[in-house]
């Protein structure tokens, strides 16, 4: 082919400058600022995603998630996307078609697993609370009775409203009930108490980017034997391939064959997070958490600013305050970012315009950053 007959077109060779990002401090609903530690650990060269060198990093992962999670469940893994990856993968591995998903919505996050629910077929119920509520076991009890649903789906940090829903005794229901349970815990992996072997959950995921405190880009994902069981009874393929554990896990496990590219530097990235994670100990990071958003809470307190969740729900990780009358907003976020460089959110849904939110995640959870929220704020309210 004759290359002089065409003519390169320059319309799109734009001179962009060489990348400069403020210093903002993310303390929002996520990403969360990742550790210096793990920035480093991402910039390091690669190796082959089938290295030996790789393979033993995998299983380092597997292991600190596994810590993380306090679970022993083998099929432990980072799945490769952000958090809604792992949501799917969840949903797309558990669910058959016409199988009946019970889904607790009192938020955003809830809804999306009823969207995402039913796109692979599920059988849709759910139950409902206002945003900022949680399900009682009472509540979920007459649900289950009710439904008899082969997964019940709930949020435990939803992230939308900051609240934690309380889950000691929700595994023992679903197992009375002969059903999985299903856990959304991208808020609080790594920030909020969580026994996922303990407290009988079959199914959970994550995401890199909130209380572990690494970029978004990997979510972690583990099966328990019940949701393993199910998954091999299938009668039909997982109808995503990109996410089907059955060839993922190939690739997790003992037979390391192919299956697509593992985001190598991610990886590292995560690897490094969980060591973080595992050298603080979970008690002691559940603590630093709980404490700076006490410390939030009772500024927020003095300078006469209401939040939205009870004190017994609230999550440690995210915190939503009430807007008072006639404060506009998004005008108090944008002066946050513009003259303070911070990150803060408002409202989805039913709390549009009526709640900021604001993180407290992983590296990000430090005194110093409560005090520089709470004197930003004061100044710009
Ligand atoms: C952030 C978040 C997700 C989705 O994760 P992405 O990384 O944005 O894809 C899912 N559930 C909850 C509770 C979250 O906070």
């Amino acid at each position: 082919m004759n290359s002089a007959t065409y003519t390169i077109n320059d319309k799109h060779r734009q001179q962009v400058p060489q990348l400069d990002v403020p210093p903002r401090l993310l303390l929002g609903p996520g990403p969360s600022n990742a550790h210096p530690r793990v920035l480093q650990a991402l910039g390091m060269r690669q190796i082959g995603h089938l290295d030996p060198q790789f393979i033993s990093l995998m299983n380092e992962i597997q292991e600190l998630l596994r810590y993380a999670w306090q679970t022993d469940n083998p099929l432990t893994i980072p799945v490769s996307g952000t958090g809604s990856a792992a949501m799917e993968a969840s949903l797309a591995n558990s669910v058959e078609p016409g199988d009946v998903v019970l889904i607790g919505v009192n938020g955003y996050f809830g809804e999306r697993l009823v969207d995402m629910a039913g796109r692979y077929g599920a059988d849709v119920r759910r139950i409902d609370k206002p945003w900022g509520e949680v399900f009682s076991l009472q509540e979920l009890r007459t649900a289950l009775a009710q439904h008899h649903p082969a997964v019940l789906a709930l949020v435990h940090a939803e992230t939308s409203t900051g609240a934690c829903q309380p889950l000691t005794g929700v595994g023992d229901l679903c197992r009375e009930f002969n059903c999985l349970l299903l856990v959304d815990s991208v808020t609080s992996l790594g920030g909020v108490p969580l026994f996922l072997d303990d407290w009988g959950i079959d199914i959970a995921y994550s995401g890199s980017q909130k209380c572990l405190s690494c970029p978004p880009g990997l979510s972690p994902l583990t099966f328990g034997p019940r949701a393993v069981e199910k998954l091999h009874r299938r009668q039909g393929q997982v109808p995503n391939w990109y996410l089907d554990l059955s060839l993922v896990s190939k690739y997790w496990g003992n037979e390391r064959t192919y299956h697509h590219t593992a985001p190598i530097n991610m990886n590292y990235g995560l690897r490094e997070a969980l060591r973080l994670v595992a050298e603080e100990g979970l008690a002691a990071r559940w603590a630093r958490h709980q404490a700076n958003a006490q410390l939030l809470w009772d500024g927020l307190a003095g300078l006469g600013l209401e939040c939205h969740v009870a004190p017994e729900y609230r999550l440690p990780s995210l915190t939503t305050v009430r807007v008072p009358a006639g404060v506009d907003a998004k005008a108090v976020a944008r002066t946050l970012l513009t003259n303070y460089n911070i990150e803060i959110a408002g409202g989805l849904g039913q709390l549009a315009g009526r709640v900021w939110r604001i993180g407290l995640m992983g590296f990000n959870s430090r005194p110093e950053n409560v005090l520089l929220l709470l004197a930003a704020l004061q100044q710009t309210l």
